[in-house]
């Protein structure tokens, strides 16, 4: 069993403020890192880190950014299959984080949106059927689309993370096995929020829901059950990345098992994002492979 990790990898940029800047504000702040990021690069990395084979679809630019994460990428366990943008500027993104924790995320997607679906194909044409597709939302619509269809008549699971939000993306629904939303998203795509955020969703044609909500944890719903998991009690250092090891390690762990989506794949990503909230950084933030293989021991 494969995953196959269609998406973006940036380079994040991480400044500390006392406070979020509004509209006009010119603020003071204080980098704090500089690490690899990005949604794809993270699910990829924290999945390969549970130990499931896993291969990154992503561009780059020609620039110093690109070769540093070339250089990250190579010291991770996972299988990079990286495209260069000719001339092009790898994606960065900037993260304002106060010290309450929170964050505000801004990402380039010149890189990303430069992923052809034509290169995309020619790695996911080696997955074999019940091995994993997961996506999020910084490709292009054609890319996005093109794979998802392609994944279907591959037999391929495909999970989705619809961030960063797109109009068009309930259109994709019927197409997707897994999705993984923050409450915000679910808001934005279906105007409410807990249970009827999911029982929407599950109507639109998804198979199964996971709806992540911050300190609160996490509910998790198909058309048979729904279940809420309480989230850990933690230290709160930046969140940045924890939807991210969350839906990694919640596919992993099931995956791994050989079983769908369950209760105990989403415990184990509860304690997995607990670890990464409680870190600076994105990449530097991650639970590590020793840690990861005692939480996927756990009940
Ligand atoms: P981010 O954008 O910060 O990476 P997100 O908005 O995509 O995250 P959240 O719902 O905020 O997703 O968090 C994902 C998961 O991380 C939660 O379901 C929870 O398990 C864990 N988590 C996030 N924040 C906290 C917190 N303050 N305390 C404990 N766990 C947390």
């Amino acid at each position: 069993m494969h995953a196959f990790v269609v998406g973006n990898v940036t380079i994040d940029e991480t400044i500390g403020v006392a406070e979020m800047p509004t509209s006009g504000a010119s603020i003071l702040g204080r980098q704090l890192s500089r690490d690899l990021g990005g949604k794809g690069a993270n699910q990829a990395i924290v999945m390969a880190r549970c130990g499931l084979p896993t291969c990154l679809i992503a561009a780059i630019g020609e620039d110093s950014r690109g070769t540093s994460i070339q250089r990250r990428l190579e010291s991770e366990p996972l299988d990079p299959k990286l495209s260069s943008l000719a001339n092009g500027i790898s994606d960065y993104s900037l993260v304002f984080t106060t010290p309450d924790g929170e964050n505000a995320i801004i990402t380039t997607t010149e890189s990303a949106q430069s992923l052809s679906p034509s290169e995309a194909l020619s790695v996911l044409g080696e997955a074999a059927a019940g091995d994993l597709a997961v996506l999020q939302g910084n490709l292009t619509d054609a890319t996005t689309r093109t794979v998802l269809e392609f994944a279907r008549t591959k037999g391929l699971v495909t999970a989705f993370n619809p961030s960063p939000i797109r109009p068009y993306f309930a259109e994709l629904w019927p197409l997707i096995d897994i999705a993984f939303v923050n409450a915000g998203e679910a808001r934005l795509l279906t105007g409410a929020s807990g249970e009827p955020a999911l029982r929407h969703l599950l109507a639109a044609g998804l198979k199964q829901v996971v709806l992540t909500r911050g300190a609160e944890g996490a509910m998790f719903a198909n058309a048979g059950d729904l279940v809420t998991i309480a989230g850990e009690k933690c230290p709160v250092v930046d969140t940045t990345g924890a939807g991210d090891t969350f839906m990694a390690v919640a596919l992993a762990s099931s995956r791994l098992r050989g079983t769908a989506l369950d209760q105990r794949a989403i415990r184990h990503a509860s304690r997995a994002a607990a670890i990464t909230v409680g870190r600076r950084g994105t990449l530097s933030a991650f639970p590590t492979t020793a840690e990861l293989a005692n939480i996927l021991l756990t009940a």
